[in-house]
């Protein structure tokens, strides 16, 4: 690599991280600290550095589906969780749980709750990437700022296994759907803690991202991710592979940034059906003999196949 193409790593990687560091503070200042009276710094600085980097993305990304990606990935974040929220405020009935949380929690909550509905049933026929990479506002900022530290993520054996601690965050969520069914000042407040609990961490998250890779949360603490990767697990999504023509070059491995390890799978199972599996296409694209496939319904049902990831 020259000097010249290091120096520009170096500064698009500072340049990565003074955003992350603005979109976190500005959560931080809207919810908690309150230092700046400016909706420029505030839950939606992480939106605007989604839509600069975002961008940025879509013109420097060599790989023309990962560009397609990252460009819906961008627009859907930027329309439904910024722009349609900020000028069609909506009134939204709840049972007051929600009362102290911001404004664009409160006007989306209803349609993103019928929303998360429906997303569950296409996780079951095209799987988790339907969500975890073309629309989840979580990883818009992984996949566009983050996308600078990728080549950091931890691929240990330890880091592998770490993945369970979302289950934690995931039962306490289920339990939640029975604390909202029976009000009290109690319930109400262990409700707002988690909600508490689960946004510091999220933030932290973000702080993270230069020593941990840029999809620390997803891999490890998402409380939605066990449900989307449970259905991963027992839908019709899949990478199939030809597992007898794999030399177990690792090129799939590096390239996963949810840190699967590809390539020993391809080895014992001839497919990736892992929970962890956000279907983003990066292994498929990696493998320079191309014997990785993604399956979905079309294709187990005979239909049209998934259109290769190039
Ligand atoms: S794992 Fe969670 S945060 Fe990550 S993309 Fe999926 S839903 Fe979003
Ligand atoms: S990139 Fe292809 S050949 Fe190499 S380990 Fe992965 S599946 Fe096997
Ligand atoms: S296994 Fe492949 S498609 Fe799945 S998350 Fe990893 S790189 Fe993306």
């Amino acid at each position: 690599m020259s000097r010249l193409q290091d120096r520009r790593g170096t500064l698009i990687k500072g340049l990565s991280y003074l955003a992350l560091l603005y979109a976190a503070l500005g959560w931080g200042n809207e919810r908690y600290f309150h230092w700046v009276q400016s909706p420029w710094f505030s839950h939606y600085s992480e939106f605007i550095v989604i839509g600069i980097f975002g961008v940025y993305r879509c013109c420097a990304e060599k790989n023309a589906y990962t560009r397609r990606r990252i460009a819906v990935l961008t627009t859907v974040v930027i329309t439904f969780w910024f722009l349609l929220p900020t000028v069609l405020p909506t009134p939204e009935p709840s049972l007051g749980y929600f009362k102290n949380h911001a404004t664009l929690g409160r006007s989306l909550h209803l349609p993103m709750t019928l929303t998360f509905f429906l997303a569950l049933g296409l996780v079951l026929l095209f799987g988790r990437r339907v969500v975890c990479s073309w629309a989840c506002p979580c990883v818009g900022i992984r996949d566009t700022v983050g996308n600078a530290f990728r080549t950091q993520t931890i691929r240990t054996r330890s880091a592998w296994r770490l993945r369970h601690l979302k289950w934690i965050l995931g039962s306490f969520y289920f339990a939640l759907f029975v604390l909202v069914l029976t009000p009290s000042a109690a319930t109400r407040i262990v409700v707002d803690r988690f909600f508490g609990t689960v946004s510091v961490l999220y933030f932290v998250s973000l702080f993270l991202i230069p020593v941990t890779g840029n999809r620390n949360w997803c891999r490890w603490l998402c409380p939605y991710g066990h449900i989307f990767g449970l259905l991963n697990k027992i839908g019709f999504y899949s990478i199939k592979a030809d597992r007898d023509r794999c030399t177990s070059c690792g090129r799939c491995d590096r390239e996963c940034d949810m840190g699967i390890p590809v390539s020993s799978l391809v080895k014992a199972e001839g497919r990736v059906k892992a929970t962890e599996c956000v279907g983003c296409g990066r292994c498929v694209n990696a493998c320079s003999l191309e014997i990785l496939q993604v399956w979905d319904v079309r294709r187990q049902l005979g239909g049209q196949s998934f259109p290769k990831p190039r």
